[in-house]
């Protein structure tokens, strides 16, 4: 009975040391992220600040998580949004690319791709560039 309960401890607390190694390396990065970069999205390009920075989040260039270089440039900072998107767009143009080779239309692929970017991006960006432009009339 003793030993199985200082078992499942020795158990519970490796698992509680791998989180925390998990959790420490992670905000590691983060911070340094945060400390390089504006807190601007890189992609609809919203302004953070302290109250809703937890939104903002670190996407690795590579998608590699453990490539971490101190310059920051695999680094990316990206509201949760664009950072899901961002990740859909990876699997979306994999698969395109895969059903393009398949098919044999490559360039279908492409523009439809093209078009994507296109129809979604500025509108984002013009949105917010408006909404900064009646901030600054007002002062
Ligand atoms: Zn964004
Ligand atoms: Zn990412």
């Amino acid at each position: 009975m003793a030993q199985d309960n200082a078992r499942s401890a020795h158990t519970d607390r490796l698992i509680a040391d791998a989180v925390r190694q998990r959790q420490t390396r992670e905000s590691g990065y983060r911070e340094q992220a945060l400390k390089i970069y504006p807190w601007i999205c890189g992609r609809c390009t919203r302004e953070f600040t302290h109250l809703n920075l937890r939104e903002l989040t670190v996407h690795h260039r590579d998608h590699n998580h453990d490539n971490n270089p101190g310059d920051g440039s695999n680094w990316e900072l990206l509201c949760l949004y664009c950072h899901d998107n961002e990740h859909s767009r990876q699997l979306d143009a994999e698969a395109a690319r895969q059903a393009g080779i398949s098919q044999g239309g490559p360039a279908t692929v492409a523009d439809r791709a093209k078009n994507t970017t296109q129809q979604t991006m500025p509108r984002q960006v013009a949105h917010n560039a408006a909404h900064k432009k009646t901030q600054h009339t007002k002062r």
